[in-house]
């Protein structure tokens, strides 16, 4: 018996990927290039089970406690332990701001912390890594536009940020991610991704190892597909508006 409240979400994950298909064949590009991970914060687990039985294989969250729930009440249907990585199921994504307290919890249950933005938070997550688990993937995030408050390393000291963030033992440095300003005109969501796409490849010719670019959310993805976005998060449009008050 399917629950009527499961097809929305598949249906919108049909769609996002059509739109990843779409413009990376306008860009010249392999759809399959391109890693889309869904942003289920303050999404209901019922909503995250939906999209993983319609085959979504990375998930993004933005609160460590709210993740962690959700990892808990999945694992048993995804007959992984609970206090452990799944091993099998999705990929989890940390993308949100990290605090300090919560960078080991953040080492133990994530894939990826792809929101790293100073070498402290880097170090204390590197040592935090349980050493049975393969080094934590992580990005960087960069500070891309024009607003001071924004999280993210500035442009000007990325460079350095990475090559420090790469010498560490337990995290594998993966590549940059931001959240441009937000934009309707394509011509100017291009321009901001491109100064992230520029900075990936000036690391890149820089002897970094680094294979993912993560930009595009629901209202960019295809500006960001355009400058060579490897990984999209995309939250509204494969999950619907995202639920007012606390989950
Ligand atoms: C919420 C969020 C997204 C997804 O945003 P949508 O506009 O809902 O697609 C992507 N990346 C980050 C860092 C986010 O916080």
């Amino acid at each position: 018996m399917t629950d009527v409240s499961e097809r929305p979400v598949a249906a919108r994950l049909g769609a996002v990927r059509e739109r990843i298909a779409a413009a990376a064949r306008a860009a010249g590009r392999d759809p399959a290039e391109i890693r889309l991970v869904g942003v289920s914060k303050r999404q209901p687990v019922a909503a995250i089970r939906a999209a993983i039985d319609a085959g979504l294989a990375d998930l993004g969250e933005n609160f460590v406690q709210e993740a962690v729930a959700k990892m808990d009440a999945l694992g048993p249907v995804l007959g992984t332990v609970p206090g452990t990585v799944p091993r099998t199921g999705p990929k989890w994504h940390f993308i949100g701001a990290l605090q300090s307290n919560k960078t080991a919890v953040a080492a133990a249950r994530f894939d990826w912390v792809q929101s790293v933005d100073r070498l402290k938070l880097a170090e204390r997550l590197s040592r935090q890594r349980p050493a049975e688990l393969p080094p934590l993937n992580v990005c960087l995030q960069v500070h891309i536009g024009a607003e001071a408050s924004k999280a993210g390393v500035p442009v000007a000291e990325a460079a350095a940020l990475a090559h420090q963030v790469a010498g560490l033992p337990q995290l594998r440095l993966r590549g940059l991610m931001a959240v441009p300003p937000p934009e309707t005109d394509p011509a100017r969501q291009r321009a901001w991704c491109r100064q992230l796409a520029e900075l990936f490849r000036a690391l890149q010719h820089d002897g970094l190892a680094l294979d993912t670019l993560s930009m595009g959310m629901s209202d960019d993805l295809e500006a960001a597909i355009a400058e060579g976005a490897t990984m999209v998060r995309i939250g509204t449009a494969v999950f619907g508006p995202r639920p007012a008050g606390p989950i």
